[in-house]
């Protein structure tokens, strides 16, 4: 789907409140703070730009961002139990809408001082991504994202999560087409001026094997080992790429 300039002014909009808070969230991660706490920074900022939350009551999800430490993949649920402590990774995806238009992004930040495996799995993950968003050129192929992700992740021994990719982004927070993190074998979707994707590689220290657990939300890694999440809302331009969750 191509978005008119009108369209994209919206999710530019969205995609900032998102950045917002991000960097509030990441203002008050330190040891003894808690998933709940991240939560209500994030709900300030939603409330203050008057924007809505695409994550609250998603399928039934109750926050508005999912926080999910260490071995924790994706869609951790904040609570009041979960204390983060020194040397934790804490990964952060929450998202805006702003006028029926969508945002959605994701970090990981160490918590205090972390191993050097902790450091090195998060810098990479996010240089994937940034080796993902610049392939969102008009004319390329939407999988050559997922190559360049994959190439980057496992040349430095790392693992990509296959079960959960990437998403067009727009009206909804998820929209087809797909965004795989990796190679599926095929060049996927001809990429034109005017579309949006949310790129979000995950990438294992171990294994790329995932499990859920029984809450029926939080996905961690099969052979308990870290993983990191780092996601854009990225346009496609005339100019190239347009990452719209930056301040
Ligand atoms: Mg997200
Ligand atoms: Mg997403």
């Amino acid at each position: 789907m191509r978005r008119t300039s009108d369209e994209l002014a919206k999710m530019r909009r969205a995609g900032r409140v998102v950045a917002e808070i991000h960097e509030a969230t990441r203002a008050i991660i330190r040891p003894g703070v808690t998933t709940e706490d991240i939560d209500r920074v994030a709900r300030g900022v939603l409330e203050r730009r008057d924007a809505k939350s695409n994550f609250l009551n998603y399928h039934g999800f109750p926050a508005v961002v999912c926080t999910s430490p260490n071995s924790m993949i994706v869609h951790g649920i904040p609570s009041p139990e979960v204390v983060l402590v020194e040397g934790d990774i804490i990964s952060i995806d929450c998202g805006a809408i702003i006028e029926g238009y969508h945002g959605d992004a994701a970090y990981t930040v160490g918590v205090g001082e972390v191993s050097a495996e902790a450091s090195r799995l998060m810098e990479v993950t996010e240089r994937s991504l940034f080796a993902g968003i610049d392939q969102l050129t008009e004319g390329n192929r939407l999988h050559e994202v997922g190559r360049a992700v994959q190439r980057v992740a496992e040349t430095a021994g790392f693992s990509v999560v296959r079960e959960y990719v990437g998403h067009g982004i727009g009206t909804a927070m998820h929209e087809d087409p797909q965004v795989p993190n990796y190679w599926p074998g095929s060049p996927g979707p001809m990429l034109k001026t005017g579309m949006v994707f949310a790129v979000e590689p995950m990438v294992n220290a171990g294994g790329p094997e995932t499990e859920q657990l029984e809450d029926g939300w939080s996905v961690v890694t099969a052979d308990g080992r870290l993983s990191a999440h780092f996601e854009h809302t990225i346009a496609v331009t005339d100019n190239g790429p347009e990452v719209f969750t930056v301040l």
